[in-house]
């Protein structure tokens, strides 16, 4: 049976790990966006089954004593996972299959998933991912002071992955990461 790859995309929110998966999966149509659940409500226009699935915290938890994520995180007060069987499914098809997570789940998958290609996405400043929070709207003051928090701690971390990727210019930032997913 082929084997397919596992490759995960890490870093800070609003580093725009979000903008380069979209572009990476506009771009390669044999490239799969693994879907996680989450306990968070949904934000405006995302959609249930597609963005996330949007789940209790008691399905999280039946889900995590099933063993049905690969990996989970509590994250800003909710629980983020990924689930296993549509990965796995999806790896031993051949596929190459793409998880946009936070760091601590990230690096779990060093344990499960040994040959994972593992990327953290740096911002070019804390200030400068201060200014992309706060520019997206998305969070409230509160949500976005805890996000920075987080960040802090989580750009700590990025020496243990395989590559870094600095997000200063977009353009730059996807060709790093076609060159790393898509090797010549
Ligand atoms: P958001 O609430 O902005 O959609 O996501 C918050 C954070 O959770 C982001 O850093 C996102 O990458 C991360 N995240 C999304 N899905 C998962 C997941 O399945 N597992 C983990 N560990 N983190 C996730």
């Amino acid at each position: 049976m082929s084997s397919g790859q596992l490759i995960v995309l890490t870093g800070p929110s609003g580093v725009g790990k979000g903008t380069l998966v979209r572009s990476l999966l506009a771009r390669h149509n044999d490239l799969y966006l693994s879907t996680s659940a989450t306990t968070r409500s949904p934000r405006r226009g995302e959609v249930d089954g597609k963005d996330y699935h949007f789940v209790t915290r008691p399905q999280f938890e039946e889900m995590i004593n099933q063993g049905e994520l690969l990996e989970w995180a509590e994250y800003a007060d909710n629980y983020y996972g990924t689930p296993r069987l549509d990965l796995e499914e999806k790896i031993n098809l051949g596929l190459k299959v793409l998880l946009e997570i936070e760091v601590v789940g990230a690096r779990s998958i060093k344990e499960t998933f040994a040959d994972a290609l593992r990327i953290f996405i740096l911002p070019p400043s804390i200030e400068e991912l201060e200014n992309r929070l706060k520019g997206r709207g998305k969070d409230s003051p509160e949500a976005i002071t805890r996000r920075l928090e987080k960040a802090k701690e989580e750009l700590a971390a990025s020496g243990e992955f395989n590559h870094t990727i600095v997000n200063d210019d977009f353009k730059q930032a996807l060709q790093q990461l076609e060159t790393l997913i898509f090797p010549i």
